[in-house]
């Protein structure tokens, strides 16, 4: 209550400018001011459907506050802080179940349920179409699920935001491989009408320097998975296991390589050593994830590149060759470049490692959906203000559009590409209900090629 009263209510608020879905933030932390808990969550959710979720992982320091008045001359309000406590309060009182809205005939394909995938549900089944999610994954919510650790983002919460996207009406069919199960041309076939790809940059990049095949060497992304959505801790409870031993490395500066080297502390690691080739100032982890790691016990090694995995005769890791670095000046990134200090070398020894140096987009769609342009690395190449990819009826966004971004980011994504599918789809029924137009003109989302496959 108190952080609430510390809002200015600004005639011109440039908190809301710093927001990528253009929350009132002003017109929600006043509620809270007023007690008024229920309508604050409900004023988020005009922009936001995933506010719990925001108001814990969101960068707010780079976005919101980073505008707020007050911070120009102290400290900003804690935009994400009360964020969170209307979205929890709201939850633990319990959500009244949202009114389905009436149906407008129409159908929408969204490949993915992470945040980006969610947003673009909802937006639409607001607006009255059918919306069914596609789904790899048994489960839904992208990262937020099977990257982000429960310590950061409580599962039960991202299940909480997911349920109130399927009271809305939208259909969620996990286990459901988009590009394998049907291609894009297949759901046209099976009568959606226009469809949106948020399927995210799943895929890990590696090192590429010898013995990275070594058994005890993971993507980030594969042991985030393991443990979070595997639940490998509880292993032979459940069937899929975890092996770190006692010494981890984690190589990599991101919120990722955080997440990991605090998941191996809880795995039981008797030692995390973090390294990074540029200095503690060029990380690009939130400087909160920082610090949280560092009380938890992580340690740092800064200016050091991996040039080697050794092996036992088994073929399991038991060491890593380096060798430190110093920067010169910057490069194609703005970031100081790294060059390896030449009589270096060292070897460390470790029991595991986990490498989380990025991630590409997945590729599985790209691969089968002709006629969908992407860039050399696989990114769909869209028009910014819309989210229109390359064919007729279909948008993209999140980071399969930009590369590995932020969870509101690709929230912002969905929310716009929403709203040009929902733009497209007036357009296309007033062309063919136009009289120059004959019933029988095809318009080019009517064009569906005929498919033995049905959508159960
Ligand atoms: C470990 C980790 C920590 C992070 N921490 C933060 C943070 O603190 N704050 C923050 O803002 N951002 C964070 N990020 C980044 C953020 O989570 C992503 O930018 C965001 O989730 C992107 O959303 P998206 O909807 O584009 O894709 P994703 O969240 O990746 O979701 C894509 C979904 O599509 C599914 N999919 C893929 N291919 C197919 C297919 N062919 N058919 C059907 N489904 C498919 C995937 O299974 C997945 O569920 C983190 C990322 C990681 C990996
Ligand atoms: S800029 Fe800061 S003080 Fe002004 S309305 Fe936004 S949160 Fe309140």
């Amino acid at each position: 209550m108190k952080e609430a009263s510390r809002c200015l209510k600004c005639p011109k608020p440039q908190c809301v400018t710093g927001c990528p879905v253009g929350v009132d933030i002003p017109g929600f932390i006043a509620l809270i001011k007023d007690k008024k808990y229920g309508p604050a969550a409900q004023k988020i959710k005009e922009k936001n459907s995933l506010p719990a979720i925001c108001g814990r992982v969101c960068p707010q320091e780079e976005q919101c506050q980073k505008f707020c008045l007050l911070g120009k001359r102290g400290e900003s309000v804690s935009i994400g802080r009360l964020e969170r406590f209307a979205a929890d309060l709201e939850r633990q009182k319990g959500v009244a179940d949202p009114v389905k809205p009436q149906l407008n005939g129409k159908k929408i394909a969204i490949i993915g349920a992470g945040p980006s995938g969610l947003t673009a549900a909802a937006d639409l089944a607001k607006l009255g179409y059918k919306v069914t999610i596609f789904e790899a994954l048994h489960k839904a919510g992208g990262v937020l699920v099977y990257g982000i650790p429960e310590f950061r983002l409580p599962k039960s919460i991202v299940q909480a935001e997911v349920d109130y996207v399927t009271k809305l009406g939208v259909e969620l069919h996990p286990d459901a491989l988009i590009g394998r199960l049907f291609t894009i041309e297949e759901l046209f076939a099976n009568g959606f009408d226009a469809v949106f790809i948020g399927t995210g940059a799943g895929l890990p990049k590696f090192l590429e320097i010898p013995g990275e095949n070594l058994n005890g060497i993971y993507s980030a992304n594969e042991f985030l998975i393991r443990s979070n959505l595997m639940k490998s801790y509880r292993f032979p409870m459940c069937d899929t296991p975890i092996k770190i031993g006692k010494r981890v490395v984690v190589i990599g500066g991101g919120n990722v390589a955080m997440d990991s080297a605090r998941t191996a502390l809880r795995l039981g690691a008797e030692s995390v050593t973090l390294v990074y080739r540029r200095s503690r100032e060029e990380m690009p982890a939130r400087e909160e994830e920082l610090l949280n790691a560092e009380e938890e016990g992580v340690v740092f090694k800064f200016c050091v590149s991996p040039t080697k995995f050794l092996g036992d005769a088994q073929g399991r890791v038991v060491g890593m060759e380096y060798e430190l670095m110093k920067l010169c000046e910057c490069d194609a990134s703005g970031r100081k470049k790294p060059v390896p200090i030449e009589g270096s070398k060292a070897v460390m020894d470790v029991d595991s490692v986990v490498v989380a140096v990025g991630r590409t987009p997945n590729p599985i769609i790209q691969s089968t959906t002709q006629g969908l342009e992407t860039t050399k690395g696989g990114i769909i190449v869209v028009d910014p203000k819309t989210g229109k990819t390359s064919i007729t009826g279909v948008y993209a966004g999140g980071d399969i559009a930009t590369g590995e971004a932020t969870v509101i980011s690709a929230m912002g994504a969905g929310k716009k590409a929403a709203q040009s599918i929902h733009e497209f789809l007036i357009k296309a029924r007033q062309q063919i209900c136009a009289p120059e137009n004959a019933p029988d003109k095809e318009s080019p989302i009517l064009a569906k090629s005929s498919s033995s496959k049905q959508v159960q």
